[in-house]
Parts: C-alpha cells; sequence; structure tokens
C-alpha cells in the first residue's frame, strides 16, 4: 500500500516545462557561443554574419520539426549554409558544428524572474522539462543556471528519438510520469510550431509564452497566452483550482 503523502503527490497539476526562451535565455548563450566558434575558425565575426546564423539556425530547427532533417544533419548543415553564403571555403562544418555545441555548453543563462518563478510554482506543482535540445548541452547549460533540481525528472527528445510536436515525444513523456493524467497536464512553452502544436497533438493544455507578444499563426492553436511569469503563476493557481472543483 502507497502511503497518503504518495496519493497527494500524484494529485497535483502536472507542468511540462520547456526550456530554451521559455526558462534559459537562449539567445544570451546562442550568440556567445556562433561568436567563439567563428573566432575558433579565424573567420572575421561581424554582426551581420552573426545575425544571419541566427536566421539560419531558426530555419535548420523548422526543418527538424517538420521531420525534413535530423538533429545530427542540423549541427553540420546550419554551417554549411552560413560557409556558402558568406563564400567562406575549406572550412569543416562538421567540426564547426562540434565547436559551436561544445560552446552552447559553456554557459547557462536564466531569463530575469525565471528562478523566483521555478521556486514558487515547484512548491505547488509538479514540474517536468521537455526539451528538444540534446541532453549533454542542456544538462550543462540548466546546472549553469541552477534550476535542474526544480524538475521530477527531464526529458531530451535526442534522448527519447522523437521531438516536439510529434506526438511520440509525449506518448514517451507520458508513459514516463506516474500517475500522469493528461486533464491535469499543462504544457508552457515558447514556440508555436514545437509546443503548443506539440500540446494540440498529444491533447493536453498548451499555454502559450509569448513575453515578446509576437502575433499568432495558423499552425497551433493555444489553449492560453501569457507574456509574463507573474501571469503564469496566476493562469496556473486558477487552472489548479478548476481541476479541484471538477475533481469534487
Ligand atoms: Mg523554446
Amino acid at each position: 500500500m502507497k502511503a497518503l503523502w504518495y496519493y497527494k503527490r500524484m494529485d497535483k497539476l502536472i507542468v511540462l516545462l520547456d526550456a530554451d526562451d521559455t526558462l534559459l535565455d537562449f539567445s544570451k548563450s546562442e550568440n556567445e557561443a556562433i561568436k567563439k566558434t567563428l573566432a575558433e575558425f579565424s573567420i572575421p565575426v561581424t554582426q551581420r554574419i552573426v545575425e544571419r546564423y541566427v536566421q539560419i539556425n531558426l530555419h535548420c530547427w523548422k526543418l527538424l520539426e517538420d521531420g525534413k532533417i535530423t538533429r545530427v544533419y542540423l549541427d553540420r548543415l546550419r554551417f554549411d549554409m552560413l560557409f556558402e553564403e558568406f563564400g567562406i571555403k575549406n572550412k569543416d562544418s562538421v567540426a564547426a558544428g562540434a565547436a559551436y555545441r561544445a560552446h552552447l555548453t559553456e554557459s547557462g543563462y536564466v531569463l530575469d524572474g525565471c528562478v523566483s518563478f521555478l521556486e514558487e510554482i515547484s512548491k505547488k506543482y509538479r514540474l517536468f522539462l521537455v526539451t528538444n535540445g540534446t541532453q549533454p548541452t542542456q544538462i550543462v547549460r540548466l546546472k549553469s543556471a541552477g534550476i535542474e533540481g526544480y524538475f521530477e525528472e527531464l526529458f531530451y527528445s535526442e534522448q527519447i528519438g522523437c521531438a516536439k510536436p510529434y506526438k511520440g515525444f509525449f506518448d514517451y513523456v507520458f508513459s514516463h510520469i506516474a500517475g500522469f493524467d493528461k486533464d491535469r497536464t499543462v504544457l508552457i512553452g515558447d514556440s508555436l510550431t514545437s509546443d503548443i502544436a506539440g500540446a494540440n497533438n498529444a491533447g493536453i493544455t498548451g499555454v502559450w509564452f509569448n513575453p515578446k507578444r509576437l502575433p499568432l499563426s495558423n499552425r497551433a492553436v493555444p489553449d492560453y497566452v501569457v507574456s509574463s511569469y507573474e501571469e503564469l503563476v496566476s493562469l496556473l493557481g486558477s487552472l489548479d483550482e478548476e481541476r479541484k472543483d471538477k475533481a469534487i
């Protein structure tokens, strides 16, 4: 027989959180990592090349989300594209991809207010991390940011073999959460195409974290949209109350 605390814990709201640009300041880490990589490969670091890298990287991640490329190919493709566009010859895009990933691992920064947000919600709900990043990179960044301890478990797409927004990713996650219940599970993320489309595919509540107040697209339908951690705390509070009322 399980102890009463077990059932009390199992009854809590299950909150799945995306990592990059939901908790971690990806842009800051990305910017540092690309500058270090270019310098290492003796490529002049200009604002233009850094900006183009950011755009190309985003494009490559969309290709991954659409199932058009693999995660391993993504690492070299972004440098193949960058080198071609800037006429950079005789540079090894595979080595550049590996160097970039190594530099990305060196630093993890949280978004403003993230730690107090996690501190507050971790007292009330069960938290799980769901990220399309790779395990070695993300774990170091989360530790460096000091936030890995807030999660009951961390789920990485590379380890699962399937990425958000695909249902396979969520099937794996759901089957590895003890006492899982779809009706009291919420996913919070900044990406419409991976997080919110994923929540839609998996049939759970999707909360779009949108501090930049970007326009909605027709690729996914969030159940809720918030622009700050304060709004998130209050939304989770009301969802939790609503759920308890239904249970009674
Ligand atoms: Mg994200």
